[in-house]
This record gives C-alpha cells, sequence and structure tokens, in this order.
C-alpha cells in the first residue's frame, strides 16, 4: 500500500523535533551535528534569535495580504538586494524552482521585445541542477530527472561542463541566454573557474545572449561572498536566488538588471505568496545579519580552518576520500567508497551530511557554525570514514 507520504524521498530513519545553531535533537533526544543545514538552507543555524524574532513579530501582524497591495517588507528587503548586487529589480518567489521558472520567462520575453522571438533556446550544463518543474527538469536534462515525464519543454540546449569548444558550438542566433550555476551543488561541488566565468561573460557580451546564474544553493554567503560570481569579478544580467535568502522560511528571488528585466510589464507575471510578509521579514533580517561587517570574513576563516582539517581527514583516509572540492563553506568530499555509504556512517557517529552527484559528500553548515563545532565535526567524520572502511582497512 502507498504511504501516505508519497515516497519519492529515501528518508534516513529518524525525525529532528527542535535544532539550535548547528545541532538538531530527535525526537527521541539524540544531538546530531548538522553539517547540510537542509541542504544549504538554514544558513544562521536554527532557532537563531533574531531570525525568531523578526518571523513572530511579523506572525502577530499580518501573514499575507496578496500581490495586489504594497507589501512594505518586500520593499524593503527587495532594496537591500539591489544596493548590495549587480541587480536594478527583484521579483519574489517561494522556493528555487519558481526562480527558474521566472528566470526562463524573462529571457524568452526579453528577445520578444526585441523583435527576436526565435531566440528561445537556453544553453544549459551537464550535471546542472535547476529545480523539478517540468521547465527545470528540461533545463537540467539529466536522464534520471526527465525519464517518464516526457514530452519535454523544448528550448535548452545541453553542453558538457567544462567544455569551452562545446558552449561556443552551442551558442547561435536562436540563443537567448546561458544558465549556469557558479559552483554546482547537486552536481557535486564543482566550481566553475575564476578564468571560465569571465570568458562565458565575454561571450554572452559578444553573442548577445543574456548571463543567467543559479546561485539557489552557492549564494547568500556560502562562498565567502555575498554572491559566488563576485569571486570572478563578473555580473549577470539575471540571478536566480533562494534557499539561503529565507533561513530556513521558503523565500526565493529573481534579480535582474533593467535591461534584461524590461519585457517583464504589467501583468506578465505573478505569485499568490511570493514576497508574503513573512518571508520577507526573515529574509531582510538574514541579508542584515549576512552583509554586516566582519560576517563574511568570519565565513572565509572558518572556511579556510575546515577546509584544512578535511585536507587532513583526506590524507588519513585516502581508501575513503580523493579530495576536498568546493569554495567557502560549500565543500565536497570526492569519495572513493560508496558516497551514501559514508553519509550513513556519518549518522551513526551522529553528524549530518549530504549526498550530491559525482559519488561526493557534501558539507554546507550553517555559516556562523563555531570553531568548536568544526572541530567535533572533524572528530566525527573521522570516526564515519574508520567505521565505513572496516576493521580490516
Ligand atoms: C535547490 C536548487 C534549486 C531548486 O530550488 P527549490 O527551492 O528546491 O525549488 C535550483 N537550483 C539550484 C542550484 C538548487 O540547488
Amino acid at each position: 500500500m502507498i504511504p501516505s507520504v508519497l515516497p519519492t524521498y529515501a528518508r534516513a530513519p529518524f525525525a529532528f523535533e527542535r535544532g539550535e545553531g548547528s545541532w538538531l535533537e530527535t525526537t527521541d533526544g539524540r544531538h546530531f551535528l548538522d553539517l547540510g543545514a537542509g541542504i544549504a538552507v538554514t544558513t544562521l543555524g536554527h532557532a537563531h534569535p533574531a531570525l525568531v524574532e523578526a518571523l513572530t513579530e511579523q506572525a502577530q501582524k499580518l501573514w499575507h495580504v496578496s500581490n495586489l497591495y504594497e507589501i512594505p517588507g518586500q520593499q524593503v528587503l527587495a532594496d537591500k538586494l539591489v544596493e548590495a548586487t549587480f541587480a536594478d529589480t527583484v521579483f519574489f518567489t517561494n522556493s528555487g524552482t519558481e526562480a527558474l521558472e521566472l528566470a526562463v520567462k524573462m529571457v524568452r520575453k526579453y528577445w520578444y521585445e526585441k523583435g527576436q522571438p526565435e531566440r528561445i533556446e537556453i544553453v544549459t550544463f551537464s550535471g546542472s541542477f535547476h529545480g523539478r518543474s517540468t521547465a527545470a527538469i528540461a533545463a537540467a536534462g539529466s536522464e534520471k530527472m526527465v525519464q517518464g515525464f516526457g514530452p519535454l519543454m523544448p528550448g535548452f540546449t545541453h553542453v558538457a561542463f567544462g567544455d569551452h569548444e562545446a558552449l561556443r558550438a552551442a551558442i547561435t542566433g536562436k540563443t537567448a541566454a546561458v544558465l549556469i550555476e557558479p559552483v554546482q551543488g547537486e552536481g557535486g561541488i564543482r566550481p566553475v573557474p575564476d578564468q571560465c566565468l569571465k570568458g562565458l561573460r565575454d561571450l554572452c557580451d559578444e553573442t548577445g545572449a543574456l548571463l543567467v546564474l543559479d546561485e539557489v544553493q552557492c549564494g547568500m554567503g556560502r562562498t565567502g561572498r555575498l554572491f559566488a560570481h563576485e569571486w570572478a569579478g563578473i555580473e549577470p544580467d539575471i540571478m536566480m536566488v533562494a534557499k539561503g535568502i529565507g533561513g530556513g522560511f521558503p523565500l526565493g528571488a529573481v534579480l535582474a538588471t533593467e535591461a534584461a528585466a524590461a519585457g517583464m510589464t504589467l501583468g506578465t507575471h505573478g505569485s499568490t505568496y511570493g514576497g508574503n510578509p513573512l518571508g520577507c521579514a526573515v529574509g531582510a533580517k538574514v541579508m542584515e545579519i549576512v552583509t554586516a561587517p566582519g560576517f563574511l570574513e568570519a565565513v572565509n576563516r572558518k572556511a579556510a580552518a575546515l577546509r584544512q582539517r578535511l585536507e587532513g581527514l583526506v590524507a588519513v583516509h585516502p581508501e575513503v576520500f580523493e579530495e576536498v572540492r568546493g569554495q567557502g563553506l560549500m565543500l565536497g568530499l570526492k569519495c572513493r567508497l560508496p558516497n551514501t555509504d559514508v553519509v550513513r556512517a556519518g549518522y551513526d557517529q551522529h553528524i549530518l551530511t549530504v549526498p550530491a552527484a559525482d559519488n561526493v559528500v557534501r558539507i554546507l553548515p550553517a555559516l556562523n557554525i563555531d570553531d568548536d563545532d568544526i572541530t567535533e565535526a572533524i572528530e566525527r567524520l573521522d570516526a564515519a570514514a574508520s567505521a565505513v572502511k572496516g576493521p580490516d582497512a
């Protein structure tokens, strides 16, 4: 008999009741160190007092009114995002997938309004992930995600990650945009090198194609800059944000330049819940904290310490781990043994990590993880690695 919760997830056999900082407590009282942050979502840890306060304060006043009316909290968050980034304008969503949907509509409308409606193709990359809607699975194109769900939405051209020649060849007179994650998350923590992002920006400038960055996982301070593309010194035309921006409250956004957003006029897009007062109250507080002086410096310091110690772990367990990859606190352990075995061995040590493609274990702690918890994390990962390779190794 089918379970009452549609069984699309292979869930770990425990449930959490409460959390504080980087720690979670199960319903039966066990404490887990959280290096997954709900897949890069709880940026500031669990139950951050300032976020709890922002949410409860708003909850006592107003939950929902609809975008038929002005929403002052939305204005506050949009202004913060515009001030801190390349963007001139922001549309709020509830998820990364919805951000992808708008990004696709925006690039198509851009070319339609320019009198080139034939420019509808969006170039994307192997190993990418942009969500689970019909457009998002067509965009990523992986066999595993699309099988059985055809016909797929047309208009996506897939290029092998890192194949510069194929990328150049894929951009034609029908190309509307290039869509890329500056650091692939689900694909296995694969950063796009800075010089490649720069080259991609140049290629887009040459051909007119819009550059759309999916920073749903790598954005909001995760890599040690507010947005990952800042490391390369480039700016996109459109950017998708979600996950970390809500610190655990469902919130996403599409950021765009005035030019890229020009086609999105009155009535061309909407959302019932997008930009609701609750999400925006939390999002504004997350932005305030992540952009406060010293916060990202601390992320980079913690990231350097964690990375160095993960390198040490790889050196001690070469049978288990191949390398550390990633940037900032978006790190991956490329495994030699099955990554899911490593994640499961972590559960036995009461530490949470997240598997990704390419046999990688993702390490995505809260950005404010403290130094003692980093030490604790390495000890637990060390014990998990010892357990997974067995007593004979
Ligand atoms: C998680 C993710 C998405 C989808 O976000 P949802 O909030 O799950 O819809 C899109 N792009 C990237 C890079 C992601 O990591």
